[in-house]
């Protein structure tokens, strides 16, 4: 399997999940994507799974991960990439080892995934919004 299709597998699996399904960005988040540019939320989100993920031992492991604020913590949330207990159960990344740096790109090509589609589905919406408006 491609890599692309890796992660549209993935995103479908997450997709039927209530839970994972009701993460959304907000509109203060896509403003900040907007604002920063893609580049910098990459860079945002391999720090965010660097720091607060790849450590084989983390101290408040399923508490780590905001439920707000970051597009990437909602989108770590989304994923199942919000703590070790959730990689494991969703991408069998098994807890108490240091995340490779394989492990990583996988995690954040996701996270960056779900983020674009997100905004994709927001920049949709807001079209139709204004054609609505324009009648
Ligand atoms: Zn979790």
């Amino acid at each position: 399997m491609s890599k692309e299709s890796i992660l549209d597998y993935k995103l479908m699996e997450l997709s039927r999940s209530k839970f994972r399904s009701s993460f959304h960005l907000r509109k203060y988040m896509v403003e900040y994507i907007h604002d920063k540019g893609m580049k910098t939320i990459l860079q945002h989100a391999y720090d965010f799974i660097n720091e607060r993920l790849k450590p084989a031992y983390i101290e408040n492991d399923g508490k780590q991960t905001p439920m707000r604020g970051h597009p990437v913590f909602i989108a770590q949330h989304a994923t199942g990439c919000c703590c070790r207990g959730c990689l494991e159960k969703w991408h069998k990344i098994p807890k108490g080892g240091e995340l490779t740096q394989n492990e990583v790109n996988y995690i954040v090509a996701l996270i960056m995934e779900w983020i674009k589609r997100e905004m994709k589905d927001c920049d949709d919406t807001n079209e139709k919004n204004s054609n609505t408006s324009n009648d």
